[in-house]
Parts: structure tokens; sequence; C-alpha cells
């Protein structure tokens, strides 16, 4: 057929290139506005989100650029000119019905600061759930410290697009650390994997924190209290005194027979730090002397399951009426 309007040969009534100037193919906004946090960083896309300008300018942009129904996208580039701040140039390229059709314009892009909810609510000091850090009969190490809020840090980053995932408030006390968090869901999720991981304790409690709308607010406070063993500490469970090898999963050696146990409700002979060195006197089948680390007199103890020879180093675990040997392959591996 020919077109209707300039009367070339086109598979259309009225070809590509005649409807190209009777109609708008493409428009473009003058201005984009973004919102962006001032506070975080973030850009609004549909959802706050931690993306570069050019995503966020994208995203808006695709939002609000509209095309003719017959045009055939296949290339829309855009970037910033010249020295003027926020101006982009925009080049559409594609088909319009049998014509090659491109177009190239120019928007500003402006970008708002505001606050984020997430933002304005952590500022405003909102909060759900306390996360109580504690161990049990001792301090906390640094070590476990940086590794709980490693873990608390990472899981709060990864829900960047839940409004309530931020941390308001950190406290440092004798006993451990409070953590504040937004969203009770989210203190949930990292108190269970607490648990999992460092073989703690988790005690949940509930308080009303006053009434919203009609409704009371409930606060949750969870306390996750750490085991009072950890690895390398020797504790007696039941009839086996052990070395403990991995606190969280409950894993020991028995220092008298060499095999390995679970840990059902151990208590603590001697902390890892408190194991002392000694050497080996004499070596009976069941019986051995030992230099007592602490008075150098010859003390008889019961022998493990393992080869002594005098003049042996050895471990000594000295925890009330208890002197436990323990190999130096249990220790030093
Ligand atoms: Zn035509
Ligand atoms: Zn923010």
């Amino acid at each position: 057929m020919k077109c209707a309007s300039c009367g070339r040969e086109s598979e259309y009534s009225v070809c590509g290139r005649c409807l190209a100037e009777k109609v708008k193919v493409v428009e473009i906004p003058s201005v984009i506005e973004i919102l962006a946090c001032s506070r975080c960083g973030r850009y609004k896309l549909d959802k706050w989100r931690r993306v570069g300008l050019s995503d966020a300018v994208s995203h808006n942009l695709s939002k609000t650029v509209s095309f003719h129904e017959d045009f055939w996208i296949e290339s829309v580039e855009f970037h910033p000119v010249g020295d003027e701040i926020g101006r982009y140039r925009i080049e559409v390229s594609g088909k319009l019905r049998d014509y090659a059709y491109s177009h190239s314009d120019s928007f500003e892009v402006r970008v708002k600061k505001i606050a984020c909810k997430k933002c304005s609510m952590q500022a405003g000091g909102y909060y759900e759930a306390v996360i109580q850090i504690r161990a049990d009969k001792r301090e906390i190490s640094d070590n476990e410290l940086e590794s709980i809020l490693g873990l608390i840090y990472r899981e709060t980053e990864r829900e960047d697009t839940n409004p309530k995932a931020f941390i308001s408030k950190l406290v440092e006390k004798k006993e451990g650390v409070d953590v504040y968090i937004g969203d009770k869901k989210l203190a949930q999720k990292i108190t269970r994997q607490l648990t999992k991981i460092f073989g703690a304790e988790l005690k949940e409690s509930i308080s009303i924190a006053g009434r919203e709308d009609g409704r009371d607010l409930y606060r949750f406070t969870y306390l996750v209290r750490l085991p009072h063993y950890q690895k390398g500490d020797v504790v007696k469970d039941g009839e086996a005194i052990a070395l403990v090898l991995n606190a969280e999963k409950k894993k020991a050696v028995d220092v008298y027979s060499g095999k390995g146990i679970n840990l059902k409700s151990p208590s603590v002979i001697a902390k890892r730090d408190r194991l002392k060195t000694t050497y080996v006197l004499n070596v009976d089948r069941d019986v051995m002397e030992i230099l007592d680390p602490e008075s150098y007199e010859s003390i008889s103890v019961k022998k493990p399951d393992f080869d002594f020879q005098p003049g042996d180093a050895v471990y000594v675990a000295k925890g009330g009426d208890d002197v436990v040997v323990i190999h130096r392959s249990l220790v030093d591996k």
C-alpha cells in the first residue's frame, strides 16, 4: 500500500516518517525530581534504596517518560552535560513503524533532600525490642562481642528496605551490651541466630510501653545469655572431665579417654587461661606423678589414656580438689 500522506510505498496507511511529523513520538519531562535522604544517602525509588544517582535518575525517568504506542525502543541513553548542575542529555532511538527514528532532548534532575522514614524513626529513638547480651557467670570477651555485634549489623543492613531495620541505641554496661532495635521481628531473627551460633540461652519478656491510637504498645526484651564455658575450658559434665572444643556446638573431648563427647550440663573446672603447664615425674599404669605447678611438690594424679614419659610437659587444670592432667596434644592442636 501507499502512505496516504506522502504516497511512498509503505505497509502502513501512514508511514512512520509522516507519522513522526504529526505526533509526539517521545515525551521527556523537563524536570525529574528525585528524593534523597540527607542522613543515609539512599534514594527513593519505589522504596528507599541504596543505589547510585544514575540508577535513581534511570528509575524515575522510566516512570515519567512516554512513548508513542507504535514506537519500538532500541536504546535510551542519558548522561549529565556541561557545567550546569543537574542538566542531562538524553538520546532515544528506535523504530516508528517502518521509519528509523531518533530523538534527543535534555532534562533537569532536581535532588530534593529529606529524611527517609527509617532515618527519622531512628533519629527519634524509636525501638520495639531490646537485645540484652550477657554471659553466664563471666564477662563477655571482646572477640565474642565483636562477632555478635557484627552479626547484628549484618542482619540489620540486609533488611535495607525494611523501614524499621535499624539500631537506635547501643548501651554498653558492666554486665554486657543492650542493643535497641527498631523492628521486633528483626530482633527476633537476630536472637534466634545468636542462640544457634553461640549456644546462648534466650529469655523473652514483654512490657507495655504505652498506648498509641487506642492500642497498647509493646516492648520486647530478649535476654541472650552466652554459656559459661568457652572453647579451651576444662569442664565437668556428669562423670566426664572434658576440654571444650566448640562451645556453640557443645562439643568436647574427654581428657581421660581422648574420645569426643557432646556436653549436656557442663560446669567449669578451669578456664582456659587458668591452665598451667608442668612436668611428668613418674608414670604408672593408672596413676602418674607430676610436679605441682604451684607448690612444686610431687603429686599423684589419675593417668589419662595417653602416652606419657617422665620429663614430658603436660597441662594441669586445678579446680577445688580436682587436679586434672591434660595431654598436650589436646590443648596444643
Ligand atoms: Zn508517508
Ligand atoms: Zn535515611
